[in-house]
């Protein structure tokens, strides 16, 4: 809503689906933030999982824990509102408290990422303050899960990214986690200190989906 045109996502999933009759397709949007237009796209369908992260508050202002899916795509719609000053460990935390065992459970043919950069701490628009060393963590760990369960199929789609040196050092990051090979972060850390306040709604998100 409101900066793409077109959902350059969906749209993938949705040729998977149509084109290569692709079944289950997982999207996880780690943007800053919520992925409201692919939520909407695919609230009510059973063939794809939908995984957002994001601020909140935040524009736009949704992706509440209790939006869980409706109809055929109940339990299928995950949100994980992360207040500001979450970071790299709140990230770490979901991925393997949340995100994986969700994945786990659905077992996708293949994984597309809204790879948003704009969580990174220099960011103008937001303050998740991850690092670019902490998103090829993550990003890491799901071209791993992909390896293991889906036979590598992972791909990633740029979006936000508002800060130059920022953001490209994310993508760089990125391809790097993708390849296997070493990162530096010529950006570094966060020069802030990253708040706990994240637990509880991880806490409360993974009993709402049953993951204790
Ligand atoms: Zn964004």
């Amino acid at each position: 809503m409101g900066f793409c045109l077109l959902n350059n996502v969906a749209l993938a999933a949705q040729y998977l689906i149509h084109e290569f009759g692709a079944k289950r397709i997982a999207i996880l949007d780690i943007d800053l933030h919520h992925g409201n237009g692919t939520q909407d796209i695919f609230y009510e369908r059973d063939d794809v999982l939908f995984i957002s992260t994001h601020q909140y508050p935040l524009y736009p202002f949704t992706g509440f824990l209790e939006e869980m899916g409706a109809g055929k795509g109940q339990g299928l719609n995950a949100n994980l509102p992360l207040p500001p000053m979450s970071g790299n460990h709140a990230f770490s935390a979901a991925t393997d408290e949340l995100i994986l065992p969700l994945l786990d459970r659905f077992a996708p043919e293949m994984l597309l990422i809204s790879a948003g950069m704009d969580a990174h701490w220099a960011d103008p628009l937001g303050h998740l303050i991850l690092s670019a060393a902490g998103y090829g963590e993550v990003i890491g760990r799901f071209t791993a899960w992909a390896d293991a369960h889906c036979a590598g199929r992972i791909a990633l789609f740029l979006e936000g990214g508002y800060d130059l040196e920022g953001g490209s050092s994310c993508a760089t990051a990125a391809v790097a986690a993708l390849l296997g090979q070493p990162f530096t972060d010529p950006v570094g850390p966060a020069p802030y200190r990253e708040k706990g306040d994240w637990r509880v709604v991880l806490e409360h998100a993974k009993g709402l989906w049953q993951l204790e």
